[in-house]
């Protein structure tokens, strides 16, 4: 069971600056996300993207601004539960809240942040009707650990960068690839289509263009994939193999959030934003693009300043006797400081720890 003061579910930026916020009142905090990385739509979308309108920073590539926000929770310690669904919510007889997810892992805590923008980021997934029976017995959509593929026979589906990245990096470690995509021409960057082409000329890997995996075999685990090239519907080539990974791109869910008693509006949950981003529940707050109200703005920079605001709230929830004086972050109001900005640093994390 791990135990912590705020939970908050979504590590995108918004959840990434909560941590701060909250570490400046001296909470900790522990994150939850379904991806297996940190940054939400900034690690997961657009990594390479320039924003331009992150206060202070004329340009910054989405990719360095969430390293930039790991750098500054760093201190704070915070802890990561990655690639796992928050699935379900219980209010425990002492108010505070259980938070279970898609693994079972479960979170103990006072204050639940939802900090999750778009919703959980769902594999797209082919139009094959039986692949539920094979999920996790050959079928995956997100690969975790390319070791486990180590010699054995892949099929890939897909035309983008995921699809032809994973080709080509399990071409040097499974005993066979197969990449299948359903046109002749490749979505990916072109090097990465050259690099593809190069090793389908010397036999490391098997393109098939033009076609399709149309249904899988297998008793109990996947044996085969049934592949279809297009207007063809007479012949189908049955292919064998150990595993299918169809690489069709991340679509977000707000998934099971919905059905946690929130008050939900256009797949966003309302909040009160006259004072604290709290929810219809006292002690779950939502921040960031999964929230809404009137003149909601979908930025980053608005989550970040509701995480500000929302901290001030959760420390007062769960301190109800102490009286919060709030400071500012720069060495004024630290005593006896006037050096570096590393020191600085260090006087600041050691007034608050
Ligand atoms: C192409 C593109 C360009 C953009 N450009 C800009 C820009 O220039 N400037 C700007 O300010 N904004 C921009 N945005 C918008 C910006 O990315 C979002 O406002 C920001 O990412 C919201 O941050 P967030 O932390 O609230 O949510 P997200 O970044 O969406 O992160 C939410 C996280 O929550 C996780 N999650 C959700 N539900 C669950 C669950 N049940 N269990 C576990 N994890 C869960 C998700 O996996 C995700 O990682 C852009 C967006 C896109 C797509």
């Amino acid at each position: 069971m791990i135990k912590t003061d705020i939970l908050i579910i979504g590590a995108g930026p918004t959840g990434l600056f909560t941590v701060f916020e909250a570490g400046l009142l001296k909470l900790k905090c522990h994150l939850i996300d379904a991806l297996p990385i940190p940054g939400g739509q900034c690690s997961e979308i657009y990594p390479k993207k320039p924003i331009y309108d992150i206060p202070g920073f004329p340009e910054v590539l989405a990719g360095d601004l969430v390293r930039n926000l790991m750098e500054q929770i760093k201190p704070f310690s915070p802890g990561f539960t990655l690639g796992e669904r928050a699935e379900t919510l219980e209010k425990l007889e002492d108010g505070k809240f259980l938070v279970t997810t898609s693994k079972g892992t479960q979170h103990q805590a006072p204050v639940v942040v939802i900090a999750g923008g778009l919703g959980s980021f769902e594999p797209r997934k082919p139009p094959i009707a039986s692949i539920g029976k094979y999920e996790d017995k050959g079928v995956a959509y997100i690969i975790k650990e390319p070791e486990i593929y180590r010699n054995k026979r892949v099929v890939i589906s897909g035309g983008g960068d995921s699809a032809l990245d994973w080709a080509i990096y399990l071409a040097e470690i499974a005993k066979e690839v197969s990449l299948v995509h359903r046109r002749k021409d490749f979505r990916g960057a072109l090097d990465s289509v050259e690099k593809v082409e190069e090793l389908s000329k010397s036999g490391k890997i098997n393109l098939i263009t033009q076609a399709e995996v149309v249904d899988l075999k297998g008793e109990n685990e996947l044996e085969a994939v049934v592949i279809r090239h297009n207007g063809d519907t007479s012949v189908d080539g049955i292919k064998p193999t150990d595993f299918f990974i169809p690489l069709f791109g991340l679509s977000p869910k707000l998934g099971p959030i919905g059905d946690w008693g929130l008050e939900i509006e256009k797949n966003a949950i309302k909040v009160n934003n006259a004072y604290d981003y709290q929810t219809n529940i006292p002690g779950i707050y939502a921040i960031g693009d999964v929230n809404t109200y009137p003149g909601k703005l979908k930025l980053i920079l608005c989550g970040f300043h509701e995480a500000a605001i929302m901290c001030q709230s959760a420390y007062q929830r769960i301190f109800p006797e102490k009286k919060y004086v709030m400071k500012y972050t720069t060495v004024s109001g630290i005593s006896g400081f006037d050096g570096t900005r590393k020191e600085a640093k260090k006087e600041i994390i050691k007034s608050i720890n």
